[in-house]
């Protein structure tokens, strides 16, 4: 018999399974930790206030290619993305840490052209850099975002507080970050295979801005604020409808009924996923990097919804033993599957 040790291989688990898995014995022993791992931000009590703490890590040649994203717009995108985990809680950011790993590909000229992203972002966000760190690497550029927030302790809104009845809504569309990929992909390939030939991305703005640099739903938050609107359950949608809503049903031990009808998509990405042979819903749902919101609304709050811009109501909050449901616009109704982002990209 062998006496080599066990070995099990990552992807058996998959990113969430590997998180529950190393993170599972792990147990808060500060009082002032109202909430750990497993949301879009831990929250930390601070006073009269919650802290919020959100941090993220970027990768060259897994989220970005540098072939096709301007430095910029990545600085812009690193900031953009992490903020948006704490506008998720419904807090306001205030600061980031931004840190660095570099290889030796890089030119100061092209790290000034990431921070003007930064900056702007900052400037855009109203969130002060504060902090960070550097340090080289052998195999590509990795940027790490931390970001700080702040909330009132009974405005934050978790994933876990979805009730059966409650209805689920969602801002912006979705689909367009994931086709704009496809076609940077696509484009690159062609470039690869004959330089002579220039990227083509005529009337694809929108998808492929979606993509190179979303920004994150502030007005969304603000928008609450001024209607005093609380909603029940809120996650920012990094990896797919699909894949958010398992997340809010799990937290929140209950299940949904997504209408296919009730998902926004931009006429552009309908036009797109055609020339892809996709479906523009599947790219809806289980497409990713859209940084909208997706959230739960007590239904005696449905006044304070309909007339805000850019709102849509998706469906509806079940008890958990109906399952996670599409109800699709043929009528059919099957099982919604949390593909999401590494089914189809193969990233995080
Ligand atoms: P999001 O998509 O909103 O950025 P993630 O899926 O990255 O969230 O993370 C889910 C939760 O798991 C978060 O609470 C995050 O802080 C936590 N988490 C992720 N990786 C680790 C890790 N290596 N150790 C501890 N907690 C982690
Ligand atoms: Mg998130």
């Amino acid at each position: 018999m062998s006496d080599k040790p066990e070995r099990t291989e990552i992807n058996t688990l998959g990113e969430f399974g590997l998180i529950d898995h190393l993170t599972n014995p792990i147990k808060s022993i500060n009082k002032s930790t109202l909430v750990g791992i497993g949301d879009d931000a831990a929250a930390i009590e601070n006073g009269d206030f919650v802290t919020l703490i959100s941090t993220d890590m970027l990768v060259e040649g897994i989220h970005f290619d540098l072939m096709y994203s301007p430095l910029k717009h990545l600085g812009y995108k690193a900031v953009t993305t992490n903020i948006s985990d704490i506008y998720a809680m419904n807090g306001i950011p205030k600061q980031i840490t931004f840190s660095m790993a570099l290889s030796n590909k890089v030119s100061v000229e092209a790290l000034e052209e990431l921070y003007e992203g930064i900056r702007a972002a900052c400037k855009r966000y109203n969130v002060d850099l504060i902090g960070g760190d550097t340090t080289s690497s052998l195999t590509g550029l990795v940027l790490s975002v931390t970001a700080i927030g702040q909330g009132e302790k009974e405005k934050i809104v978790y994933r876990s507080g979805a009730k059966v009845g409650d209805l689920i809504c969602c801002t912006g569309d979705f689909g367009a970050a994931y086709l704009g990929l496809q076609l940077l992909e696509r484009e690159k390939q062609i470039y690869l295979s004959n330089p002579k030939i220039q990227p083509n991305f005529e009337g694809q703005n929108y998808s492929v801005g979606r993509q190179l640099k979303p920004e994150a739903r502030k007005d969304i938050i603000e928008a609450f604020q001024q209607n005093k609107l609380v909603p029940t359950s809120m996650i920012d949608v990094s990896d797919g409808i699909s894949s958010e809503l398992h997340h809010i049903c799990k937290s929140s031990n209950v299940g949904a009924f997504l209408e296919e009808s009730g998902v926004p998509i931009h006429p552009d990405v309908e036009m797109l996923s055609i020339q892809f042979n996709m479906d523009p819903i599947t790219c809806a749902l289980s497409g990713g990097e859209d940084y909208e919101l997706l959230f739960t609304i007590d239904p005696n709050d449905i006044e304070k919804v309909k007339y805000l811009p850019d709102i849509y109501i998706s469906g509806e909050i079940v008890d958990a033993s109906e399952g996670i449901k599409l109800h699709t616009k043929g009528g059919n109704i099957h099982d919604l599957t949390a593909q999401g982002w590494t089914h189809l990209k193969n990233k995080d």
